[in-house]
């Protein structure tokens, strides 16, 4: 059996502190995709593309005529990903890169509260 092996925090935490504040949003909330292309195959099955608003990752879908999906890919801009050889993103690499968003928008609100809480 193989061991998954997992970011290290460190990593992580450097790499949030790295990126735009955009892309944070994007790694903590999913991507904001709208539709850019779409089509049929010769066999009937489908593919469409989406892009982010935020951060221009590109999502392909291959569809099967039933509308389930077969399979999807990402391109994602330059950066946007760990290092290649990083590791997989297991609960605490994303509990490391939430931590590090949090502490973003506290800095960022110097003070004072983001939104009133009652
Ligand atoms: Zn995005």
């Amino acid at each position: 059996m193989t061991e998954i092996f997992f970011a290290d925090v460190s990593d992580v935490q450097a790499h949030m502190s790295a990126i735009p504040s955009k892309w944070r949003e994007c790694r903590l909330d999913r991507h904001i995709l709208r539709k850019v292309d779409a089509g049929r195959y010769p066999d009937g099955d489908y593919w469409r593309v989406r892009e982010c608003r935020r951060c221009h990752t590109r999502r392909w879908d291959d569809i099967d005529a039933e509308g389930y999906i077969i399979q999807k890919s990402y391109k994602y801009p330059d950066g946007y990903q760990l290092e290649p050889g990083s590791g997989r993103m297991g609960a605490d690499s994303r509990a490391a890169e939430r931590m590090a968003d949090l502490q973003g928008d506290i800095a960022k609100a110097n003070g004072q509260h983001l939104r009133s809480v009652s």
